[in-house]
């Protein structure tokens, strides 16, 4: 089942007036604890427009040395996109773009919960797909920003600026990590009006949580999953920092894994799907055989006619005959004893045929109650008699349930360089005279 955003969104929201100040803002942030606050602006057509000011914002207004009694409004704050409640997971993530950092779930201009990418990770199961693949080889676009623990504290904040990263990692003279200062330290700073020009190790927390890069994917969100971190600090065999993966970085490579997992087995399933259609087709052209009787179809009947047509115009004293046979009243049979009846007829009318036949003549089912026979080297007068054999035959014979059935027969004889078509004819209309002469009869 795939999750809405509704059901996933955080909703345990701060929100505060445009109107209002920074000053403001800051103090409901940190008494809640909270990395972002929605600010809201009443328009005139009594609609509402929501924003975001994010810790990242603050980090840059102090920065700025931006005087915090300044309103919001005067911020130019980032615009949050506007999601309905019932959206699913999926369709947000293919149309968010990179700078929706955040999106606000409104109802009836009612705020109902606040979604970013790292609240979607927990609910995506990558677990098939990520179970092999070993962060070591994502990390390499993620360094960390790492500095060393009295460096001035804000001039920490300025390289986390510059390298624009939400993290600071401190690390000795070893280069082991020590300890992380996140933006969310940060606020706390601001909001205690704490003295910036303190060495970082002051403010940062410790120890650091690492992950070594050889770890799979799975294992990195299990880390975060647990540890409910934002950023996984990845470490070395020597356990040096060799980058820093975030929630959303690790959520966005899932999801282009996913994606092209997708269309890579989409694309296998469809080329199979057409590989399967073009066999079919072969197959089904190629297919020499009756299905129910066994015999051979029209299709083969006829290339095997057109050889011995050719051979019979090429050479002298070559004679060809053809017999056509249908089974008299056989709707009748499927009419009372049922088509399953039916079918056995069929079948065993193909035995006889085929037994009382020469190896070298050909058999065939024409098509539902008829069948075909070629017979090479053969005259009319000779066909008759095969006929009459084939005709006495099967009246003889005794199956099961019907007892007794009987069949014409249409002979005709092949004429140099006549059309095959024209053969067809023929024997179609000797054995229209079989039928209308009474049936259980041989015509020529
Ligand atoms: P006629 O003596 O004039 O040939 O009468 P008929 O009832 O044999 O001739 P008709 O062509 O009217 O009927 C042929 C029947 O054969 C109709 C069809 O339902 C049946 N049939 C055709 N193919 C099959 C098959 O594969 N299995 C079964 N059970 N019946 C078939
Ligand atoms: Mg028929
Ligand atoms: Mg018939």
């Amino acid at each position: 089942m795939i999750l809405t955003i509704e059901e996933i969104a955080v909703k345990n929201i701060i929100s505060i007036n445009i109107e209002k100040s920074l000053k403001e803002a800051i103090i409901l942030m940190a008494s809640s604890n909270l990395r972002n606050i929605v600010v809201i602006e009443n328009t005139i057509d009594k609609h509402k427009t929501f924003y975001l000011l994010t810790i990242t914002d603050l980090i840059d207004y102090k920065l700025r040395n931006l005087d915090e009694n300044i309103l919001l409004k005067e911020l130019n704050l980032t615009k949050a996109r506007v999601l309905k409640r019932d959206e699913n997971i999926f369709t947000v993530l293919n149309e968010v773009e990179d700078s929706d950092k955040y999106m606000v779930i409104v109802e009836d201009d009612e705020l109902i919960g606040l979604l970013s990418y790292s609240d979607i990770i927990n609910n995506i199961d990558p677990k098939i797909l990520m179970k092999k693949q070993t962060i070591a080889t994502l990390i390499l676009q993620y360094k960390a920003t790492t500095t060393y623990e009295n460096t001035a504290t804000i001039q920490a904040i300025q390289m986390m600026k510059d390298n624009n990263s939400d993290s600071i990692i401190m690390i000795n003279e070893e280069h082991k990590p020590i300890g992380i200062f996140t933006t969310k330290d940060f606020i706390n700073l601001i909001y205690k009006n704490s003295n910036l020009q303190n060495p970082i190790n002051m403010y940062m927390s410790k120890p650091v949580y690492t992950l070594n890069e050889y770890s799979t994917i799975d294992e990195a969100i299990n880390f975060i999953k647990d540890k409910h971190f934002k950023r996984i600090v990845v470490t070395n065999d020597d356990e040096e920092i060799t980058g820093i993966l975030t929630q959303k970085e690790l959520l966005r490579i899932i999801y282009n894994k996913w994606v092209d997992f997708i269309k890579e087995e989409g694309n296998r399933i469809s080329k199979i799907n057409e590989e399967l259609l073009s066999k079919t087709s072969m197959l089904e052209e190629n297919a020499s055989f009756d299905f129910l009787t066994k015999l051979y179809n029209r299709r083969k009947f006829n290339s095997f006619l057109d050889y011995e047509i050719s051979k019979a115009n090429r050479y002298q004293g070559q004679y060809l005959s053809i017999l056509l046979l249908d089974i008299d009243y056989f709707k009748k049979v499927n009419d009372i004893y049922g088509h399953l009846v039916g079918d056995y007829i069929l079948q065993e009318v193909s035995k006889i045929l085929t037994v009382c036949s020469r190896n070298t003549d050909i058999v065939a089912r024409w098509g539902g109650e008829e069948f075909i026979l070629m017979l090479p080297q053969t005259s009319i007068d000779e066909a008759f008699l095969v006929g009459e054999k084939l005709r006495a035959t099967i009246e003889k014979h005794k199956f099961k349930d019907v007892n007794h059935i009987t069949c014409s027969i249409g002979v005709s004889q092949f004429h140099k360089n006549e059309e095959r078509d024209s053969l067809f004819k023929r024997v179609d209309e000797a054995l229209y005279k079989a039928k209308n002469s009474g049936r259980n009869k041989v015509c020529l």
